[in-house]
């Protein structure tokens, strides 16, 4: 109980606030992030359209025009004329000085010697004709050259545009990656979820359910393990102080009750709770024709007692004729202080002669018994007891019969047990 209250405990509200922090930005962190590989998968298709087809256009036509260079160079080592050599060679300056031909460096250097190579041969033909064919070897190298310049532009072209699919291709596995995680990534989460919802909520709840759902004095305080939530913990101990109420309530109940039902001095029935008793008794007896007897003791000369002794030597006797009294009887008599120093009895099931044994041992017994007093002194007192059949009668008249009977036994000396009168009967010991 100590461990449980010392222990650091949390607001419910605050963990689930905390959790669902957690949660919106770890679901926000994976959506920018999600956001950015689709922002580069962007990036990609725009530089593809917008940079990538326009340089393979660029790359295509620079093809096209070192090509046409090439074709422009045989042309003019295959021409017979000095004008179609001239016009060879004038392309070739025109082809060799266009925009996309100075744009790529590379290309613009062997433009520029393959020019300057073909001028050069087509001022050596003007002078002599004949002369050109010492060049075609040279023009040869170059022209080949001028080939595998076109292969490597058209290469390069096409590889612009591998990286930039690879790129994207690359975005978008990283997306996918990345949207997996997520997706595990939510699943743990809500795992969590429900593993803190069923382990700090949910089963304590069941717990305290089934704890109310049994409460009652007979069973223990309910027991619960440790929680770690502050609200588990205050209803858990609220159900402990229901239970201590309870059982506080419940005894007051049965402290009144007893209270009620019983004469203080003697802790015999009282006189109300014996009329209740002994008219359900007599009813039974009615009901089933069984036999019942009813009987009034009183005892001698009692008044004496106080007198000598005082008035608690008094109360000790009575207490004293009550344990000895319920020592006697069986349990399923009813006995109660009738008033005073007057006992009320009801015996079920015992015949007027049954009775009359069980009363004259009893009345033999207590008259023997020495009575210790609070001045260590001991005395003996007697009884007188009158007894009535109540098998035909009602409880009312039963006992006004046994009171008869006992006015009788005082009258003939007390000391003794008698039945009514009207029983024409008496015992005289
Ligand atoms: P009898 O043989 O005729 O019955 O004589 P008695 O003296 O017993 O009868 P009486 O009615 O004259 O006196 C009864 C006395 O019992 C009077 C009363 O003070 C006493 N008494 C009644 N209740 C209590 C009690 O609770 N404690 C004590 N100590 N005395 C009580
Ligand atoms: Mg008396
Ligand atoms: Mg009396």
């Amino acid at each position: 109980m100590a461990e449980q209250t010392s222990r650091q405990r949390f607001r419910a509200g605050q963990v689930f606030a905390l959790l669902a922090a957690s949660f919106a930005l770890l679901f926000g962190a994976i959506v920018a992030l999600l956001a950015l590989d689709q922002q580069e998968v962007l990036e990609a298709t725009g530089r593809l359209q917008q940079e990538t087809v326009p340089q393979i256009v660029r790359f295509q036509r620079l093809a096209r025009n070192i090509e046409q260079l090439r074709q422009e160079g045989e042309r003019l080592f295959a021409a017979d004329s000095p004008e179609a050599r001239q016009q060879a060679v004038f392309v070739v300056t025109l082809v060799a000085s266009h925009p996309s031909m100075i744009e790529h460096p590379q290309s613009a250097a062997l433009a520029r010697e393959a020019e300057n190579f073909l001028v050069q041969a087509n001022r050596q033909a003007i002078e002599d004709p004949a002369l050109l064919k010492k060049f075609y070897p040279e023009w040869g190298v170059l022209a080949n050259r001028l080939s595998l310049q076109v292969d490597d532009v058209l290469i390069q072209g096409v590889n612009l545009t591998t990286d930039d699919l690879t790129a994207v291709e690359r975005s978008m596995q990283d997306a996918r990656g990345k949207l997996l995680g997520a997706l595990l990534l939510v699943a743990l989460f809500l795992l969590l979820l429900i593993y803190l919802l069923r382990q700090y909520l949910i089963h304590p709840l069941q717990i305290i359910d089934r704890e109310l759902s049994d409460l009652s004095m007979e069973r223990p305080v309910p027991q619960f393990a440790a929680t770690p939530l502050a609200e588990i913990f205050s209803i858990e101990e609220a159900s402990k102080r229901l239970h201590a109420s309870l059982v506080d309530n419940e005894r007051a109940r049965l402290e009144m009750e007893s209270l009620a039902h019983r004469d203080e001095l003697t802790g015999l029935n009282n006189r109300r709770f014996f009329m209740a008793q002994a008219g359900a008794e007599l009813l039974r007896a009615h009901r089933y024709d069984r036999p019942v007897t009813v009987g009034m003791a009183d005892l001698d000369f009692f008044k004496r007692i106080n007198d000598t002794y005082g008035h608690a030597a008094g109360d000790v006797v009575l207490k004293t004729f009550a344990t000895l009294l319920l020592e006697s009887v069986r349990q399923t008599d009813l006995v109660c202080r009738y008033g005073g120093e007057e006992f009320a009895f009801v015996f079920p099931e015992s015949t007027l002669e049954e009775s009359l044994v069980l009363a004259e041992r009893f009345r033999q017994r207590f008259s023997e018994y020495d009575i210790r007093l609070p001045d260590g002194g001991v005395v003996r007192i007697t009884l007188s007891i009158g007894l009535a059949d109540a098998s035909q009668r009602s409880l009312e008249q039963a006992l006004n019969d046994a009171d008869e009977a006992l006015y009788d036994a005082k009258h003939q000396g007390r000391n003794r047990v008698m039945v009514t009168s009207s029983e024409k009967k008496a015992i005289q010991v």
